[in-house]
């Protein structure tokens, strides 16, 4: 095997993001303008094949852990397939999901060990997630969550607090985790192109643990190296939650990921403004080794070098990812 990947900052990169589609049967006002976004031309994705053959280019240099997403990464025509082939190589594998459509490759994801999953669920209240969303498939996503819990899923469940929009829910989602072996892990809010930032719109880790502690008490729990949550469980509950606090408090100090996207390009952080294109040179018959590498040469100490998130252009979500 090749040397792993490090940075010029001693980080080594072994855990490859994936983003299967730029596409998606949401449309999370966080992540995604109503009208949808500008997608890539067809020709510009990547087939099948050469996803895995990029995927597999980075396991040869040392990638041990995958993530599937997008996008909705199941609104993926291929996105059965996909599985089917991950759950050849070897990785620890796992997917993040709206859920909507994870009743049809339930079985699918058992077979090929996909059993880690991060659900995104921002509401506990139907009308409120119509009103996040702009969708109606709120009933289904709960659904297919007890169905997950049923088959022994382990189960993350991703919600992004806004002001003035769910930061009234975080005592009830906390209270969720009474009976539910759930993860429920609170995000900041971050800044991205087509979601209308505003810095007044989010609810920090501070003020998140605040909400909490008017209704709990809780203990902190151990976090996993490389881990992203700071974790707390209430005493005697079954589930935890935990808080992810990329703006106030980066963890990019530990940061081992990469963001491959579904046009083939990479991205050494996600709030990099710039991205380094695999797609062509593979299809030129390149060896993308040394774009790789010199892509995660690049790669800044924190927050893609800026000062000013907020200001900086970047592409929405949900074609990097997540
Ligand atoms: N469609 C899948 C889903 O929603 O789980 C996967 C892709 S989505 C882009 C990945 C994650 O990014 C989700 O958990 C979502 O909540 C999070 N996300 C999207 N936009 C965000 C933003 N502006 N700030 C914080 N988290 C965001
Ligand atoms: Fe779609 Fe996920 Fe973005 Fe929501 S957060 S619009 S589900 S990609």
């Amino acid at each position: 095997m090749s040397e792993p990947l490090y940075d010029t900052f001693g980080r080594k990169h072994d855990y490859l993001r994936v983003s299967l589609t730029e596409r998606c049967n949401l449309r999370c006002r966080y992540c995604m303008p109503e009208e949808g976004i500008e997608l890539s031309p067809r020709h510009h994705i990547c087939s099948r094949a050469e996803l895995l053959h990029l995927i597999d280019r980075f396991i040869s240099l040392g990638v041990r852990k995958v993530r599937l997403t997008g996008g909705e990464p199941l609104v993926r025509k291929d996105a059965g397939e996909i599985i089917d082939e991950m759950a050849q190589r070897p990785v620890s594998l796992a997917m993040t999901t709206n859920a909507v459509l994870v009743d049809r490759y339930i079985n699918r994801m058992k077979n090929a060990g996909l059993t880690n999953l991060n659900i995104s669920l921002d509401s506990l209240d139907p009308d409120r997630f119509m009103m996040i969303t702009r969708r109606t498939h709120f009933e289904k996503v709960m659904a297919n969550i007890h169905l997950l819990l049923k088959e022994d899923f382990n189960l993350k469940i991703n919600c992004v607090v806004m002001r003035g929009m769910n930061e009234d829910e975080i005592p009830g989602f906390v209270e969720w985790t009474r009976h539910l072996p759930i993860s429920v892990r609170f995000i900041e809010f971050m800044p991205f192109d087509g979601n209308r930032w505003q810095t007044e719109k989010m609810v920090s880790y501070a003020e998140i643990m605040e909400h909490i502690r008017r209704d709990f008490t809780f203990e902190r729990l151990d976090d996993a190296p490389n881990d992203t949550t700071k974790h707390y469980r209430v005493p005697g509950y079954t589930g935890n939650f935990g808080v992810i606090s990329s703006m106030t408090e980066h963890f990019c100090g530990s940061c081992n990921r990469i963001r491959l996207m579904a046009n083939g390009a990479i991205k050494n952080c996600l709030f990099s403004d710039s991205e380094t294109d695999l797609l062509t040179p593979l299809r030129q018959g390149e060896d993308v080794e040394p774009i790789i590498r010199e892509s995660i040469r690049n790669k800044k100490a924190s927050h893609a070098g800026m000062e000013n998130l907020a200001d900086q252009p970047n592409r929405s979500m949900i074609t990097i990812g997540g």
